[in-house]
């Protein structure tokens, strides 16, 4: 059976650098994006340039109906989706949870968590034989992320908490579910939290002394999803230097 993949947030960071290898390790990837679809579209021509199959879908992967028809539309492209990667996700300005109004709080849960619950249930009810789903947590799950996103960190908690019960529900059917945390990774989520230089000033502060890159997230989420972990779910494994 060909391997289908959708990889939510697929257009930038770590979610672009997973599909291009899962293309180039011969899945049909489902590159969705919210907002750049340059940015998606280059994905998809980098992913058909290497004679992979790709292709770009928007859809906000926290509303219902778009994540619905985000797996229609993959389904219809290529068959059968078998694999996914909820790579979605956002944060806002630093802030202490003093600070933290309801809206933005709503938001980070909404965009975090509910469409993990959403894609992670379509692609549960959808697989034909067996599947495989990876979730991008964070470091920050573990650590809460004082002074800095409080409300992220949570959002990233209640992942790791669907990923270890989903994996249990569904273990019999041949379904894995795992989850990868990074630490600091060289992507424009920085910015977002208003520090573009973030790793630079942390990464004295890493084991490894230094923060990882995009392909370093990548080659874990492929491995995870591969058959060469086979035996691994409810797993998670922090890439993270050493923190
Ligand atoms: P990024 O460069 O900011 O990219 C985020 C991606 O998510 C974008 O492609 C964006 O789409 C997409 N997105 C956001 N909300 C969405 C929604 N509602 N529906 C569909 N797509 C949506 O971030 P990144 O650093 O690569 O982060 C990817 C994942 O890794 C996130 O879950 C993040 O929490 C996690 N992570 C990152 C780090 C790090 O240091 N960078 C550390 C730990 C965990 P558009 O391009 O269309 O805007």
């Amino acid at each position: 059976m060909s391997k289908v993949v959708i990889v939510t947030g697929g257009g930038r960071g770590i979610g672009a650098a997973t599909a291009k290898l899962l293309g180039a390790k011969g899945y049909a990837v489902c590159v969705n994006y919210l907002a750049n679809r340059e940015r998606a579209d280059e994905v998809v021509e980098c992913i058909i340039r290497d004679g992979g199959r790709a292709f770009a879908h928007q859809a906000d992967v926290s509303s219902e109906a778009d994540a619905i028809r985000l797996f229609d539309s993959t389904e219809e492209r290529f068959g059968s989706v078998t694999h996914l990667v909820n790579n979605a996700g956002i944060l806002f300005t630093q802030s202490k949870l003093v600070d933290i109004d309801l809206e933005r709080f709503n938001q980070v849960l909404k965009s975090n968590v509910v469409s993990c619950f959403l894609c992670s249930r379509e692609a549960v009810r959808r697989f034909k034989s067996g599947g495989a789903i990876v979730n991008v947590s964070s470091l920050a799950s573990q650590t809460g992320s004082p002074f800095e996103y409080v409300d992220y960190a949570a959002s990233k908690g209640a992942m790791d908490t669907l990923t270890k019960g989903l994996s249990r529900e569904v273990a019999a059917s041949g379904i894995r579910v795992n989850a990868v945390r990074p630490g600091f990774i060289y992507t424009d989520m920085h910015a977002d939290g208003g520090e573009p230089k973030r790793v630079d000033r942390l990464a004295p502060q890493i084991p490894m002394q230094r923060g990882g890159s995009v392909e370093e997230v990548a080659n874990t989420i492929v491995w995870l999803l591969s058959d060469e972990a086979s035996y691994v779910t409810g797993s998670f494994i922090d890439v993270a230097g050493g923190r």
